[in-house]
């Protein structure tokens, strides 16, 4: 251990702890000690501190412990003579500097200080703080600040199954403006997600991104925190949550914690520019994690002990790298990042003229950015995907029926079919769909193509910058080629594609396509849980919650929404080692609750014996676990005599008295909990939904932008179920926030859950 080390992080951590004491003395002399403390949109209090110390920091007064706590790590700094080189006390003051940066940003929110306003930003992909959005009007916006819990969630699915491979918290500025850019690019390129936070003499990584027009926000991977250095503690803070949420770990238990993301969470310091003691403190409490340090100027090294497996703090001063320009340094710096921490990146090489990767997946082409666009208002696009025999298929083939673009008018548009040919020994007709539905995935990862749909109704938009690089249709082709090779190389030998732009083969394609769609349509609903012979199983979020398993049966998907049977299907033939395995049904024990010998079996096995038998259609008894990526939850609601369904994109106060968040936090970790669902949004549509507790009509409030969303669906389920009006007697936060005005509703509008039979 450096003495230089741990003298400049131990002097940044007292310095800081007393800031924080300071601060909160005075908001408590100023606001009171019971002014409410809380960081926007999370379950999880003031997250890292709720994780290391359990103390749920909910007023003012709530922080003097952990001020306390704070200080009871800190260490005098080393003298001269008597130096013990011992890691411990680095480490302690790291976590002493973590508390008391999460207790400052706490007290800022107080102030109204948090998130950091900036002018000019637009984050894409939305804030956790809409009210505070003002910059759509010109009057200029705020950084992100923490990150919410919906969009912890979101990222957790991705964290899982590899789409996302780590996190990078970058700290300082670059070099440059190019360099930033380059850097932030190579960090993109790997769907590694990017935290920005820290200045160097006032200057910030996020002004460089902002001054060269790179995007920012959640859609984009590149999450600016604020341009201290002590907003670095957001970072921090979701790996806590990651903890919390999808390990199954509980508050306080600060060493699985840090044990967790050590094993778990591919996450590194990048620290851009001088490193001043701040820095060192705040760096030492990040390898508390296991998240190493790599700096880009002259510092002294730490080297592996037992907290990191690799070098704790590594030192790469920029300008020594080696490489023809500045361009290939930050190239070089950002692999050296992934090789020292370990982070796994599978890439796919994409032959095209631009940046390449999902970190571009959100990216929105305005109409003032945007060279040509197929579907949407003026014109139509459609894709369509089907399997032919091996020797029908030319690999690699990308044919181009009728005019290119050329001559098409900046900001005009026309009319597009992409058609796919897919031959492979293992393909069949069910995995027709679920390979089309990536094209969606497949295109919107090159940077300035937008991607919005699928079937008849895709619309795509290529950038002015895009095709100016040299983006043509027939990369469209190029990339569905190389990715279906990538990611479906188990199944698809062979791809060929045609992109169709001459009107009389567009109409008969068209024609063909939507035969296809049809059949398919019936394909699925005549797939009933009845008719199969196997379901199968899904065990990808064992990773975050190691006991839990989804049951996937044609008629309930996933709780997370993105796997389906037919997927699970795939997936297994894609990979027969993989996450999802055939659950064999075999005999029947109870057709109503829906037990199976086979799925009883499973559910045991899955859950390591946590869970000893698993009813696929009732809520009440022995329902499905969760892991915490869930779309909705379903709760019930004993005065009501029936359940809410709660959307995660809904914000507001539940007849529970509690709001999603809160909901998530009992309805995850893996347990059981009868009462307690999560589930896939499209699973309130089918015809097992809790068809053992009563179905549908037990639905008594339900989130409003769940009726807006499946509206039409949600009507043709009221028909099925024999009261068409049902849609409009269920309740929703707009006019119910209370059980004792849910009542009245009900009351009211005669809702059709008073008259069934009690559900327990
Ligand atoms: Fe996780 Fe279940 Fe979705 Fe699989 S289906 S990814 S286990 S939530
Ligand atoms: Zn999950």
């Amino acid at each position: 251990m450096s003495r230089y080390i741990a003298t400049r992080a131990i002097r940044g951590a007292n310095a800081l702890v007393k800031e924080a004491e300071l601060m909160l003395n005075k908001a408590l002399a100023e606001k009171g000690p019971d002014t409410k403390v809380s960081f926007p949109n999370t379950a999880y209090y003031l997250p890292l501190i709720y994780g290391m110390t359990g103390i749920a920091v909910e007023k003012l007064s709530d922080l003097q412990p952990v001020v306390k706590h704070a200080k009871i790590l800190l260490h005098p700094t080393p003298s001269e003579s008597h130096w013990t080189p011992y890691l411990g006390e680095t480490l302690d003051s790291g976590m002493a500097t973590l508390l008391a940066a999460e207790a400052i940003e706490a007290i800022r929110f107080v102030y109204g200080q948090q998130p950091e306003p900036i002018p000019g930003l637009v984050l894409a992909g939305g804030t956790s703080y809409p009210s505070l959005d003002t910059s759509e009007n010109g009057h200029g916006g705020h950084l992100n600040g923490p990150i919410d819990d919906i969009q912890l969630r979101t990222w957790g699915i991705q964290l899982v199954d590899g789409r996302m491979p780590g996190f990078a918290a970058i700290v300082g500025a670059a070099k440059s403006n190019e360099v930033a850019v380059k850097i932030v690019r190579e960090l993109q390129r790997r769907n590694i997600l990017c935290f920005l936070s820290g200045n160097v003499n006032g200057r910030s990584i996020i002004h460089q991104l902002m001054e060269e027009g790179v995007e920012l926000g959640y859609d984009t991977y590149t999450v600016p925190f604020g341009t201290d250095t002590i907003s670095a503690i957001y970072a921090l803070g979701f790996a806590t949550r990651s903890a919390l949420t999808f390990g199954g770990l509980k508050a306080g238990q600060a060493r699985e914690i840090l044990l967790y993301n050590r094993e778990r969470v591919f996450a590194f310091v990048l620290a851009l520019g001088e490193v001043d003691d701040l820095k060192y403190a705040a760096a030492a409490g990040a390898i508390n994690f296991g998240f190493p340090v790599i700096a880009d100027t002259i510092i002294p090294e730490i080297l592996p002990t037992g907290i990191t497996r690799y070098e704790h703090v590594v030192s790469m001063p920029f300008n020594e790298i080696e490489g023809a320009d500045d361009l290939e340094r930050a190239e070089r710096l950002v692999q050296k990042c992934i090789e020292v921490r370990g982070v796994k990146v599978k890439l796919a090489e994409v032959p095209v003229p631009v940046p390449y990767g999902s970190a571009f997946e959100g990216e929105v082409v305005r109409k003032n950015d945007m060279r040509v666009e197929f579907g949407g208002k003026h014109s139509r696009c459609f894709e369509y995907l089907y399997m032919a025999p091996l020797d029908e298929v030319v690999d690699g083939k990308v044919e181009i029926i009728g005019p290119s673009f050329d001559n098409i008018p900046s900001q005009g548009h026309l009319d597009m079919g992409i058609i796919v040919k897919v031959a492979g020994r293992q393909m069949q007709e069910d995995f027709e769909p679920v390979l089309e539905r990536q094209i969606h995935y497949f295109i919107n990862g090159a940077s300035g193509i937008q991607h919005i749909g699928q079937r008849d109704i895709a619309w795509i938009r290529i950038s002015n910058n895009a095709a100016d690089k040299g983006f043509n249709l027939e990369h469209f082709g190029k990339i569905l080629h190389a990715r279906y090779h990538a990611d479906f190389g188990a199944i698809v030998d062979k791809v060929q594609v045609s992109i169709i732009t001459e009107p009389e083969l567009l109409q008969q394609w068209l024609g063909k396509a939507r035969t296809a769609y049809d059949y398919r349509n019936k394909r699925l609903a005549d797939l009933t849980d009845d008719k199969v012979e196997e379901f199968y199983s899904c065990t990808l979020c064992q990773s975050f919650a190691p006991n839990h398993v989804c049951v996937v049966s044609p008629e309930r998907l996933g709780l997370c929404g993105a796997y389906n049977w037919l997927d699970c299907k795939a997936s297994f033939n894609i990979n027969p080692t993989g996450p999802n395995q055939p659950i064999r049904l075999g005999k029947v024990i109870d057709p109503v609750k829906g037990y199976w010998v086979g799925t009883n079996e499973y559910a045991k096995i899955g859950s390591h014996g946590v869970v000893q038998e698993v009813s696929m259609y009732s809520i009440m008894e022995n329902p499905m676990t969760a892991c915490g990526c869930f779309e909705c939850i379903v709760m019930l609601i004993p005065e009501a005599n029936g359940v809410m369904v709660v959307s995660r994109e809904d914000p507001s106060m539940t007849p529970a008295g509690m709001t999603f968040s809160t909901l998530a936090g009992i309805a995850g970790g893996g347990l059981q909990t009868p009462g307690v669902m999560g589930v896939g949004k499209f699973y309130l549509l089918s015809p097992k939904f809790i068809s053992a507790d009563g179905g549908f009509k037990r639905v008594v409030w339900m989130s409003s932008v769940l009726k807006d969303m499946m509206a039409e669906e949600l009507r043709a389920v009221a028909i099925r179920e024999g009261d068409p009006d049902l849609i409009e007697k269920i309740a929703d936060e707009r006019n119910v926030t209370t059980v004792e005005e849910l009542l009245v509703w009900l009351e009211e509008h005669n809702h059709p859950a008073l008259m069934m039979e009690p559900m327990f």
